[in-house]
């Protein structure tokens, strides 16, 4: 019995080397399985079409790409010539980010925790600082000893719908006017620049109605520059609505026993079965959103938000990580074994483990594509992709997938769209499994040319 589809978007990059399977095969011999593959092109566009927001509300406006959401030094170069900048989240973040060429102007420091490594990094460097806390006053101050840093502040506690948000990031709102007021007094040196907040989660309304309260607060503050609402921009992988409703809809079918199992050990991705009722929620990312990236920023921004920010004069910051990387990488691995477990499950085994493609949602929900070597054995089979770490739970997907026919050993597997966090976020090399190579492929008048990216030079 055959499972629900997720098709998956793929980009024109993506299909034209899907069509060149020999192409992809000499990659994997060359770099190993399984291999990150990576395009600029989209990187750019989805750059471009935030800026297209900006310009079209005819406010200022720019992207900060949050570099923890893949690590290729690739991602950096182009700040000049494509107008993003660069938000980063330790030291070397910082310090790649600086040694790659990014201007001051185009960085900003928002580390959850901040060593005085960093501080001392970004003070010498003129970067923005954003602070969290108290005890990040006294160390800047102590480490600027007189200079002048820019800063600005992150708050937390937005009411949103009648409830107060929880996080254990930032300043809460409430108590953000004296905080700031008072230690920019006592601390002549910090210069304060604007503010900031990063939400949990991805509602657009509760990030529309932060950015209104953070406009509210600026009439209180003296100078503020600009408003930096963070990351969370959503992004869509999927082309059908339907499919992903009718997978949602089989999936709690299948945890109530009312149809067969659709994941791993019936694993519900976050709902339960209990006393015979489905609970909870799907505690993966909404892989299908109909309003996404551009379209999504509009929707946070348009009326009377970008109105106000344009008499003001405050520019609007944004920190995208998942939704830049839209379309930009995909990762590919090698089938190295068949086999069928207790239940007459086929298990494709990859060489690849789980985090090589782990974030932190539920599963990754995407249908993978099989590159086969072979035309022959055309009858459809239900498979589950298993992961090289002694563990049993390295179910590289969680969900059932059905396809053509069984791959055979050194067919290759596509997982496509794995940029943003998929692959770099979780990475380890327990059994001292090598990390996965990092290459770009670049469109030379028709010929798709791979060359690797430089962060692998820069491992400390
Ligand atoms: C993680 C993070 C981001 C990026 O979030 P996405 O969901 O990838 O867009 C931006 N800003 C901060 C402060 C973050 O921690």
């Amino acid at each position: 019995m055959s499972t629900t589809k997720l098709t998956p978007i793929l980009h024109n990059w993506v299909q034209n080397l899907k069509s060149q399977p020999s192409l992809l095969r000499e990659a994997i011999e060359e770099y190993g399985s399984p291999l990150n593959i990576h395009n600029l092109e989209p990187f750019y566009e989805n750059v471009n079409k935030y800026n297209e927001v900006f310009s079209n509300l005819n406010i200022q406006g720019k992207a900060f790409f949050a570099r923890k959401a893949n690590r290729c030094l690739s991602l950096l170069t182009g700040t000049h010539q494509h107008n993003y900048g660069i938000d980063t989240a330790s030291y070397h973040e910082l310090k790649q980010s600086l040694d790659q060429g990014v201007s001051s102007h185009n960085l900003v420091v928002t580390a959850a925790v901040k060593p005085d490594q960093l501080l001392e990094l970004a003070i010498k460097n003129d970067v923005l600082i954003i602070i969290d806390n108290q005890d990040e006053v006294q160390a800047i101050s102590r480490l600027a000893d007189g200079k002048k840093v820019n800063v600005g502040f992150r708050l937390s506690g937005f009411k949103f719908n009648g409830s107060k948000a929880y996080s254990r990031f930032g300043i809460d709102i409430l108590d953000a006017k004296d905080f700031i007021t008072e230690h920019l007094a006592s601390h002549p040196n910090l210069i304060y620049k604007g503010l900031h907040f990063h939400l949990d989660g991805y509602d657009l309304d509760q990030r529309r109605s932060a950015l209104s309260d953070c406009i509210a607060l600026s009439r209180d503050l003296e100078g503020t520059e600009f408003i930096d609402i963070g990351g969370g921009l959503l992004m869509n992988y999927l082309q059908s609505e339907e499919e992903w409703e009718a997978f949602d809809k089989r999936l709690r079918q299948g945890i109530s026993g009312k149809s067969e199992e659709v994941t791993y050990r019936n694993n519900g991705l976050g709902y339960e079965l209990v006393n015979g009722q489905v609970t909870g929620k799907l505690k993966t990312y909404p892989y299908y959103n109909n309003l996404n990236k551009d379209n999504a920023l509009q929707y946070i921004l348009e009326g009377e938000i970008a109105d106000q920010l344009r008499a003001a004069g405050i520019e609007l910051r944004i920190e995208p990580g998942r939704s830049l990387l839209d379309q930009v990488g995909f990762t590919i691995a090698k089938v190295i074994h068949r086999k069928k477990d207790q239940n007459g499950d086929h298990h494709i085994g990859l060489e690849m483990n789980m985090t090589q493609m782990l974030s932190g949602s539920a599963d990754f929900l995407l249908d993978p594509i099989v590159l086969y070597n072979n035309s022959e054995n055309l009858e459809p089979v239900d498979v589950y992709f298993t992961g090289a770490y002694c563990l049993e739970r390295d179910v590289l997907l969680k969900r059932k997938i059905s396809l053509d026919r069984l791959p055979e050993v050194n067919d290759l597997v596509i997982f496509p769209n794995t940029a943003g966090y998929m692959m770099h976020f979780f990475e380890s090399e327990a059994h001292q499994f090598p990390l996965a190579k990092n290459v770009f492929v670049e469109n030379k008048n028709g010929v798709m040319e791979f060359s690797k990216d430089q962060l692998s030079d820069v491992r400390h």
